[in-house]
C-alpha cells in the first residue's frame, strides 16, 4: 500500500505490548508502524504528514470484539459502511461483526460480502464473526474450516444462546482445531422468557417481567465447564452478574482457555436507567443491579474482565417502539408504573444499544475514577480482543500494521445522539458529561477519521488516501 507519510509528533505514546508508555514519536510509512523513537529523535521523511499530538495519547487502534452491523439484512438501523465509520469515529479500528444478519453470516458467501463491503468503506476493519449454527437455530453445526478460510475469526451464535451440548460441544472441538474462539451468549431461556428488565425492585416498580441473575451464571457454568473438558478458548460475551464473574475467575484458575468481556453500559449504568430511558435501556443481557455494578468494576480493576466490548446494536424508533413509549418516560423523572398495553409494547421493544461512539467516553470514566490506568485500558481496549479474534493489531511495536488512534484524555464533551455516524440513536447516555474521545483514527496508515478537521474530515481523509 502507498500512502502518506505519517510522523505522529508530541503524544504520549501507550503500547503495554512493547511495555511502552511515555513521550515518543512515531513514524508510519507504507501502512505500518517503521519507527518509535524518544521525542525528537526522528526524522520526517519529505511529504510526511505531520500530525501534532501533544496532549494526546497515542495508543494501539482500538479492538471490537462484539459488534452488530445489521448488513446485510436491516439497512434502516445499519449498514456496513455507516457503522465502520461510526467505529472510526468511536477511536476503532477494527470491529469484529456479528452473524445475526439477514441472510445470517452461517456461509462463505456472507463472510465474502461483508468483506467486500467493508473494503469499499475505507473506515475502520470489518472481522467476520460465523455463526456457529445454521441461521442461528442451534441445530446444526457450521463448515467451521470454510468460515475460516473465507476470513472469519471468531464463532458465535451472539443474540442467541446455543442451547444444545452435543452441538456446542461440536463446535468447540472444531475451534479448538482452527485455534479461534468461540464467543457464547449466555442465556437460559427458560430462566429469561419474557423478561425485559433485570428481575427485580425496576421491573417490579414498571410492571413488566424480570430477567434473573440465574438465566446467565448457570448457564455460564455449564459452558466453562464444557470449556474446560474440550480444551477450546471460549470467550463469555456481555458478563453482567456476579455469580457469572466468580465462575469465570474459578475457570480460570483451573486452567481454562477462557476470556470474557463487560459492555460499557454493564459498568457505566445500573437498572434504574430503565426508569428514564425506557427502551433506550432495554438490551440483553439487562442492566443489573447496583450489587452487580459493583462486582463489574471490581473485576475490571483486578483483571478477571479481559476485555470492553460495545455490544454496538442499532435500532430504528420503530423496533424500539419509540412512538407508543415516548409518553411514559422522561430523562429527568423516573416514569411510573406502566399501564398493560405499554408493558407489553415495552417487552416487545427490540434489545440492545449503540456503543461504538459512546464506548471509549465511557471507558475513559474508569480511568477517571482511578479503577485502572491507561495502559490497562489499551489493553482491554486494544490488545485484548486483538488476541481473542487472532487479528494483527493491539500494538504498536516496530514492523506491525499502522492501526493506531489518537485520543484527548483531557477534552469534555456532551454525548449528542444526532451527531452519531451511525444510523442509529438508540442509547441511554443522551447528554452525558464525557472526558475524553478519540481524535484521529489510523488504519493501515491512512488517516480513516480526523475530529480536528470536522466530520466532514472522513470524507475527506476517504477521497485523498
Ligand atoms: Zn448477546
Amino acid at each position: 500500500m502507498n500512502t502518506t507519510p505519517i510522523v505522529i509528533q508530541g503524544g504520549r505514546v501507550i503500547d503495554p505490548a512493547s511495555a511502552i508508555d511515555g513521550d515518543f514519536d512515531v513514524l508510519v510509512l507504507d501502512g505500518e508502524i517503521e519507527a518509535v523513537e524518544r521525542r525528537g529523535q526522528l526524522t520526517a521523511p519529505d511529504g510526511a504528514d505531520i500530525v501534532d499530538a501533544r496532549g494526546l495519547w497515542v495508543v494501539p487502534g482500538l479492538v471490537d470484539a462484539h459488534a452488530h452491523l445489521r448488513d446485510p439484512g436491516f439497512p434502516e438501523k445499519e449498514t456496513i459502511a455507516s457503522g465502520l465509520r461510526a467505529a472510526a469515529a468511536g477511536g476503532f479500528t477494527a470491529v469484529a461483526a456479528m452473524a445475526n444478519t439477514d441472510p445470517v453470516n452461517d456461509s462463505p458467501e456472507i463472510t465474502r460480502y461483508m468483506l467486500e463491503r467493508a473494503n469499499e468503506a475505507h473506515s475502520a476493519r470489518l472481522i467476520p464473526v460465523a455463526a456457529v449454527t445454521r441461521n442461528l437455530a442451534g441445530a446444526e453445526n457450521v463448515d467451521y474450516a470454510a468460515m475460516a478460510a473465507a476470513g472469519a475469526r471468531m464463532f458465535s451464535d451472539d443474540g442467541m444462546p446455543v442451547d444444545n451440548e452435543v452441538v456446542l460441544v461440536r463446535a468447540m472441538d472444531a475451534a479448538r482445531q482452527l485455534n479461534l474462539a468461540i464467543s457464547l451468549h449466555e442465556e437460559d431461556r427458560a430462566l429469561s422468557s419474557g423478561g425485559a428488565l433485570n428481575e427485580g425492585a425496576v421491573a417490579r416498580h414498571l410492571g413488566v417481567k424480570g430477567y434473573s441473575n440465574d438465566a446467565e451464571s448457570r448457564r455460564v457454568r455449564r459452558d466453562l465447564a464444557l470449556a474446560l473438558g474440550s480444551g477450546a478458548p471460549v470467550h463469555i460475551a456481555h458478563v453482567s452478574t456476579r455469580d457469572s464473574l466468580e465462575l469465570i475467575r474459578h475457570a480460570k484458575r483451573q486452567g481454562a482457555r477462557v476470556t470474557c468481556e463487560v459492555t460499557p453500559h454493564h459498568f457505566a449504568a445500573d437498572e434504574s436507567a430503565a426508569l428514564r430511558w425506557g427502551p433506550n435501556a432495554k438490551m440483553n443481557p439487562p442492566l443489573r443491579a447496583c450489587d452487580d455494578v459493583a462486582a463489574i468494576r471490581d473485576a475490571i480493576a483486578d483483571g478477571a474482565i479481559d476485555m470492553i466490548a460495545t455490544d454496538h446494536a442499532p435500532h430504528d424508533p420503530h423496533s424500539k417502539h419509540i412512538d407508543e413509549l415516548a409518553p411514559y418516560f422522561d430523562p429527568a423523572r423516573d416514569a411510573a408504573k406502566l399501564p398493560t398495553d405499554a408493558a407489553v409494547s415495552f417487552c416487545g421493544a427490540a434489545n440492545g444499544i449503540v456503543g461504538l461512539e459512546t464506548a471509549l467516553g465511557l471507558a475513559m470514566e474508569l480511568v477517571a475514577k482511578s479503577l485502572i490506568g491507561a495502559p490497562r485500558l489499551v489493553e482491554m481496549m486494544s490488545l485484548n480482543p486483538a488476541a481473542l479474534l487472532r487479528i494483527e493489531a493491539g500494538t504498536l511495536a516496530a514492523g506491525s500494521r499502522a492501526d493506531i488512534t489518537l485520543i484527548d484524555p483531557n477534552v469534555k464533551w456532551l454525548l449528542e445522539p444526532a451527531r452519531f455516524l451511525s444510523k442509529s440513536r438508540n442509547t441511554p447516555f443522551a447528554g452525558r458529561a464525557m472526558t475524553g474521545r478519540a481524535i484521529m483514527t489510523i488504519v493501515g496508515g491512512a488517516i480513516v477519521y480526523d475530529r480536528r478537521r470536522g466530520v466532514d474530515g472522513i470524507e475527506e481523509a476517504a477521497l485523498t488516501r
